[in-house]
């Protein structure tokens, strides 16, 4: 739960006039500035030196690529975006609203906060970074832009506890590496095997971990050895003739704990007449980081990545984890989409589609997943009430955050249970993730998967909810023909 408002902001409704402003936090005056620099921002692999400056009295943000006065200026104030704001949606609290985080940059870059302490910072922190309010702006104002120089200089000057500083570690020293993720699956595989994870559970001894790591046990997959260890040939041969040439992005996440999704995402290329070319050396694509503040180790990656990519003279880039893609598209990726080719066979299931914040909010991907799944003969798409608002998943927010993220699940998981949907599908691993956690834990088992393996069934003809997430698999591990 939030902390009571300290900043002294008031709660207002939804849909608040342009001219209502949000209330100053401690009743402090704005004074405006005249400078402004341009962020850089994931999209600034192109820039590499910091182009910054902020006025003198700021006492919060350095002058690199601090958020952006004129990009906060487009803001009106209108309130249109707050309905779809989940953290909004839950307190009704301005300064947890998109408006009242943009009036808070505001505040901070003109010199109206003395310090960057856990009194400002928690609104930010408490941030999903969903982006629906970027979809939901009728004046374009780019929240998301400033969410992601807001964060980098909190991650810079905000000193955080030392056990907040050492999840996080954790958190970064994990994820974004497949090698070590896999070597840390393995001891939490003989946990979850060995009936010490029940044992745990059932005796409430879990209850006496700190909560950020009880919400870290509670999103363990049950991901097999063989799916943990498989891996993908450099290139898969296209079937008929060749229309594309493909490379394809495993994600850091993705290949360790949903390697299938990626086998699924190859055949499917495959199947509709692209060369899939899958290069060695990938690792993260550096989206965690940007997503969290850590702009610098970020930008490393994702300049690791474009020189792997680099190498194979791909047309196309395809990437099958939606919080990747949002941040490969910002640095200038090539996401494309194909006509369908490959016959589809009938998969008489009915289905939620969760939209994933960055596939619907950052990238505008709403329409594409619902037309390749009405393309599947006999399947029954259902609609999840409040679709736009996010699950809770948000990167690292559910380990971060996990009350708030637990609030957010219990939500989305009743809206999926209303639709009586035997399958829900969506295209982001974070998403899927949080999705059955939070079924489990209202007691329901409604399998999980990805949009590409229900894509996949249909084309292949082989049996869908056998290859969904909570049930016993089947044809786990079809390969793919190599190039
Ligand atoms: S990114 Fe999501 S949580 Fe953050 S302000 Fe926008 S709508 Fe709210
Ligand atoms: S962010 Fe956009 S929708 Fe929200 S108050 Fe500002 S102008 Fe209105």
């Amino acid at each position: 739960m939030p902390q009571p408002n300290e900043l002294g902001a008031t709660t207002t409704s939804a849909g608040d006039s342009a001219d209502q402003k949000p209330a100053a936090p401690g009743g402090l005056s704005a004074e405006k500035s005249d400078t402004a620099t341009p962020v850089l921002g994931s999209a600034g692999l192109a820039s590499p030196e910091p182009a910054g400056g902020v006025p003198a009295n700021c006492k919060v943000f350095d002058a690199h690529h601090p958020p952006q006065e004129e990009l906060i200026n487009d803001c009106v104030h209108c309130g249109f975006c707050l309905p779809t704001c989940p953290t909004y949606l839950l307190w009704r609290e301005e300064m947890d609203s998109p408006r009242g985080r943009i009036y808070l940059m505001k505040m901070g870059l003109e010199g109206d906060v003395e310090r960057m302490d856990k009194t400002y910072v928690q609104h930010f922190d408490q941030c999903l970074g969903c982006m629906a309010c970027v979809s939901a702006c009728p004046s374009g104002v780019q929240y998301d832009r400033l969410i992601e120089s807001t964060r980098a200089q909190i991650e810079r000057h905000y000193p955080r506890s030392v056990a907040d500083r050492l999840f996080r570690w954790l958190i970064f020293s994990l994820f974004p590496h497949p090698a070590r993720l896999r070597a840390a699956l393995l001891p939490m595989w003989i946990y979850r095997r060995s009936g010490l994870r029940w044992l745990l559970r059932k005796s409430g001894l879990l209850r006496l971990l700190p909560k950020q790591l009880q919400a870290m046990e509670s999103l363990l997959p049950e991901v097999s050895l063989r799916s943990m260890f498989s891996s993908l040939p450099m290139r898969v041969k296209p079937q008929g003739t060749p229309r594309l040439k493909v490379g394809l992005i495993l994600g850091c996440v993705q290949r360790v704990m949903f390697s299938d999704v990626n086998l699924a995402t190859a055949r499917v290329l495959a199947a509709e007449g692209c060369e899939v070319v899958i290069p060695p050396g990938q690792d993260c694509c550096g989206a965690l980081g940007m997503h969290a503040g850590r702009e610098k180790e970020a930008l490393q990656m994702a300049r690791k990545m474009i020189r792997v990519f680099e190498r194979e003279q791909v047309d196309v880039i395809a990437v099958n984890a939606a919080g990747c893609g949002s941040n490969l598209k910002d640095y200038g990726v090539l996401l494309a989409g194909l006509e369908a080719r490959a016959p589809r066979h009938p998969v008489p299931l009915r289905v939620a589609y969760q939209d994933s914040c960055h596939l619907q909010h950052a990238m505008g991907v709403r329409n594409e997943p619902r037309k390749l799944l009405s393309g599947i003969p006999k399947l029954e798409l259902q609609e999840i009430a409040e679709s736009a608002i996010c699950c809770g998943s948000a990167g690292i927010y559910n380990l971060v955050q996990p009350d708030t993220a637990a609030e957010l699940g219990e939500r989305k998981a009743r809206n999926i249970i209303a639709t009586k949907a035997e399958v829900v599908v969506s295209g982001n691993p974070g998403c899927l993730l949080q999705l059955q956690a939070s079924l489990g834990k209202l007691g329901h088992r409604i399998p999980t998967m990805h949009t590409i393996q229900l894509l996949d069934a249909s084309i292949s003809g082989t049996p869908a909810a056998g290859k969904a997430n909570g049930r016993r698999r089947q044809n786990q591990q079809r390969p793919v023909s190599k190039g």
